[in-house]
C-alpha cells in the first residue's frame, strides 16, 4: 500500500486497486497525537506522582518514547483510514459500473447489490 513511509503506492501492489485518490490528509496525525497523548500524559504525570525525577528526566523518557510511539503508529493508522475510506467507497473509492468490493459483498448482498 505504501511506496514510501508515508507515501501511498497509486495501486495496491496485491490486487491493483487504485489508491491514488485516498484522502487520508491530515486524519492519521490526528488519531496519533490523540492515542500517544493518551498514552504519554497519564504515564508522565503517575510517574512524577510516585516518583517527582528532575524535569530533565522527564524530558530524556518521554520525548523519546512520544516520538517513537508515533513513527509506530502513523503508517499502519495512515493505511487503516485508507482502508476505512475503501470500504465506505469515499473520496474517488466509489465504484460507478465496478462490483462491490469482495468483502463488502460477500457480508452485506442486501446493502450493496
Ligand atoms: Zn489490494
Amino acid at each position: 500500500m505504501f511506496r514510501a513511509f508515508l507515501k501511498v503506492a497509486d495501486r495496491c501492489g496485491h490486487c491493483g486497486e487504485a489508491l491514488h485518490h485516498q484522502r487520508a490528509d491530515d486524519a492519521p496525525a490526528y488519531f496519533v497525537i490523540a492515542i500517544v497523548g493518551h498514552i504519554v500524559v497519564p504515564l508522565a504525570l503517575a510517574l512524577e506522582i510516585a516518583m517527582s525525577p528532575p524535569y530533565l528526566v522527564q524530558f530524556l523518557i518521554w520525548v523519546p518514547v512520544t516520538l517513537i510511539a508515533s513513527l509506530v503508529l502513523l503508517q499502519p493508522i495512515k493505511g487503516a483510514i485508507i482502508g476505512w475510506q475503501w470500504a465506505h467507497r469515499m473520496h474517488g473509492f466509489e465504484t460507478e459500473g465496478r462490483p462491490a468490493p469482495a468483502v463488502v459483498k460477500r457480508n452485506h448482498p442486501d446493502i450493496h447489490p
